[in-house]
């Protein structure tokens, strides 16, 4: 197996199934042409994200790690007409490349970006009394994905789903003498996942043009 043979089968679902269209390829293209990462989820995932939530029937979306806004178009596509994305990002230059991709791709109105350290804006959400989301991506810096989660618990109700990207790390998530922030971040993360009672998580390795990763997956329960 090799990663030429993941691209190969993610570009044949992508091209098969997921069928991008101009607005996210546009997102993908201004996001490179403003000096983004491409650390962007990809186009089978996005659709995989919009698919869990209009299964869920999700009408508020909190996204944590915005970047140039390709999730959130993914997301934001899977409200109702009368839902809400509130989506957080620390990098002031993402934010407005984001806005850009999400008012192009017809999203703007359904979508809050809030600009700032996300252990800021959620501690901001949950001082103003947000509503509960029913559905929570966590994808920004990982270290920080323990404080995320207990910040998302707050901004939870029964049945909240809750998405963690990026917790296999090429495997290294198996690695407990780790010395990199990342990977201690995501086996707290993990290891809450499974300690609290108020959720039932999983987690699945993922292949694809992202290389060797994985996502969680919890739910609040009742
Ligand atoms: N969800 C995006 C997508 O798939 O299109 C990708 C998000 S990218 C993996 C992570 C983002 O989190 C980056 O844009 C980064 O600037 C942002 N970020 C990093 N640290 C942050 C922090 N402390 N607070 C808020 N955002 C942060």
């Amino acid at each position: 197996m090799s990663v030429q043979q993941w691209n190969a089968v993610d570009d044949y679902f992508s091209r098969s199934l997921v069928k991008q269209d101009a607005a996210l390829e546009a997102a993908l293209a201004d996001s490179a042409a403003a000096g983004l990462p491409a650390i962007n989820v990809a186009p089978n995932q996005g659709k995989f994200l919009n698919l869990l939530a209009r299964i869920h029937g999700a009408r508020r979306i909190l996204e944590i790690g915005t970047l140039g806004g390709y999730s959130a178009i993914w997301l934001a596509r899977a409200l109702p007409a009368d839902g809400r994305l509130v989506t957080l990002e620390f990098e002031p230059r993402h934010v407005e490349v984001a806005a850009a991709n999400l008012a192009r791709a017809g999203q703007a109105d359904k979508v809050d970006i809030r600009q700032g350290a996300a252990l800021d804006t959620l501690a901001q959400l949950i001082a103003e009394g947000a509503a509960p989301f029913d559905l929570i991506f966590i994808d920004a810096d990982k270290p920080n994905n323990p404080h995320y989660l207990e910040l998302a618990l707050r901004l939870s109700r029964p049945g909240t789903v809750i998405i963690g990207d990026n917790v296999v790390r090429k495997g290294e998530v198996v690695n407990a003498a780790s010395a990199d922030p990342a990977i201690q971040g995501t086996r707290r993360f993990i290891e809450l996942l499974g300690a609290n009672p108020r959720l039932s998580a999983t987690a699945l390795q993922t292949v694809g043009s992202k290389g060797y990763d994985g996502f969680a997956l919890a739910i609040v329960e009742a």
